[in-house]
């Protein structure tokens, strides 16, 4: 299998190359140049289910044998031996449970095996890699847990001061190892995220440092997470009945998986978009147009976006995977700060995606009715997500069809949402309880392209090499 680059003038790759590259030299995200189809023994279980799917989009770049003990390791250091847990709510909705890992956020899913694959590859290659990625909050954790204490890389992780929460931010930099390097910017998560597309995009730079991703512009993160869309039809009887999913979204990288696993054959009638007041999306999918506004911060911090990386893989296949339309279209996008997509386009997507948006009240409400109701308690994220899952069966509409509303975090994550909602909070696993007197280590930089740059390079130890 090759990958080719949404912008179409970017050499293909192969499944190696583009987990090592991250973002294409013409700037823009890699994709197979085909979808394959999935074919499961259907027995739900997770590390089975893993090695059938993606080997699909490896195979012929990765030793197999190695690829299953990379995938073994990783899900090892998840709390749940079946990884991740499917809960019948009620009126034929479920949770999936998906933040059992080491960071408490889904993230863990796919970068526990990026870290694995990274640390193969470079060694096989005898390589180095400066990994530099923007978080909103629970990427950076999990990227550095996947990465610390590994010889053949540095990370570097920009986040947005004082819009994290405190767990959050704690989990990133009281972690103290050689190779990882905090940053905290003066500015929003978008602000971030251009601060790291502008050093991908200096190629020279880019070369010099051998820069990585972890952000879901890294093909190999969405690839991990087609699996559990996969598990959640397996587990609930079999892949070829038809099941919603309802998705809290931030950069889209989450539910375009989900629509990778629909293009792979997986029977996905429809897929939610779930948004908090940063609703974007949700102009996008209701009424074909999008509008930049100001990023307003939210209960739900990881999916306070604007700008949807991971839009451009659909914005591809809509525009039947012409990179030179697909480049036109989000140059306008950026200078006109608004775009509208014509009708024809808009008939591709109307009738298998809908977007919903909350505010902060609803999700409030929705956490204590939810744990008035079942006893489970939910995260802002996760309570996005079941709000958009209840409104849709609401609505009559696919009635009957199961709907999977995926729980992104760990309520323990997100304390002060939780216990204005209820006036308690569930605590931290054992393995996190003295995160709060643990020392931090961090850098406070400028929103400034130029400081940024000196700083990776003061961090990365590639000359050493
Ligand atoms: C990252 C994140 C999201 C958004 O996922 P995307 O793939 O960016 O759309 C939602 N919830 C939580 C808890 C997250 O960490």
């Amino acid at each position: 299998m090759k990958y080719v680059s949404t912008r179409g003038a970017a050499p293909e790759k192969n499944f190696s190359e583009a987990l090592l590259t991250g973002l294409a030299d013409d700037g823009g995200l890699y994709v197979p140049d085909e979808w394959p189809s999935i074919k499961c023994s259907g027995t739900g279980d997770y590390l089975e289910t893993a090695f059938e799917v993606m080997s699909l989009f490896t195979a012929e770049s990765l030793d197999q044998e190695i690829f299953k003990k990379i995938i073994d390791e990783a899900y090892a250091s998840f709390d749940l031996k079946e990884v991740v847990s499917l809960i019948e709510l009620d009126e034929q909705i479920f949770l999936m449970e998906l933040f059992h890992g080491p960071t408490l956020a889904f993230k863990d899913v796919a970068l526990q095996l990026v870290g694995g694959l990274f640390d193969y590859e470079l060694n096989r290659r005898g390589e180095h890699l400066t990994i530099v990625g923007a978080t909103s909050g629970d990427t950076g954790s999990a990227a550095i847990e996947a990465c610390k204490d590994r010889q053949n890389l540095d990370i570097v992780i920009l986040h947005p001061s004082d819009r994290v929460s405190e767990v959050q931010r704690r989990q990133m930099t009281t972690v103290d190892s050689f190779n990882v390097h905090n940053v905290a910017i003066e500015g929003t998560f978008d602000d971030c995220q251009d601060l790291v597309k502008a050093m991908f995009n200096d190629l020279e730079y880019r070369n010099k440092l051998k820069l990585g991703a972890v952000n879901s512009i890294n093909w190999a993160r969405v690839m991990a997470q087609i699996v559990y869309y996969v598990v959640a039809s397996e587990r609930l009887g079999s892949t070829d009945q038809p099941v919603i999913f309802s998705v809290p979204t931030g950069n889209f990288g989450n539910v375009f998986a989900g629509h990778a696993a629909r293009n792979c054959g997986l029977n996905i009638p429809k897929l939610l978009v779930a948004s908090n007041e940063n609703d974007i999306l949700t102009q996008f999918f209701n009424f074909a147009e999008m509008k930049i506004d100001e990023v307003i911060p939210t209960l739900s911090p990881s999916m306070d976006i604007q700008i949807s990386s991971n839009l451009e893989r659909l914005i591809f296949e809509l525009f039947e995977r012409d990179g030179k339309k697909v480049e036109s279209l989000l140059e306008k996008f950026r200078s006109d700060r608004k775009i509208r997509v014509d009708s024809d386009i808009e008939a591709k997507f109307s009738s298998t995606w809908a977007g919903y948006s909350f505010d902060d009240e609803e999700v409030i409400k929705c956490i204590s009715s939810e744990a008035e109701r079942s006893g489970i308690i939910l995260d802002p994220h996760s309570a996005v997500g079941v709000l958009a899952a209840r409104l849709h069966r609401n609505k009559k509409i696919d009635s009957g069809i199961p709907i999977v509303s995926l729980a992104t975090a760990h309520p323990a994550k997100f304390p002060k949402a939780v216990e204005r909602a209820l006036g308690k909070c569930p605590p931290l696993p054992e393995r996190l309880a003295d995160l709060h007197e643990r020392p931090e280590f961090f850098t406070r930089l400028p929103n400034d392209l130029e400081t940024v740059k000196n700083h990776v390079i003061s961090c990365s130890r590639i000359d050493e090499k």
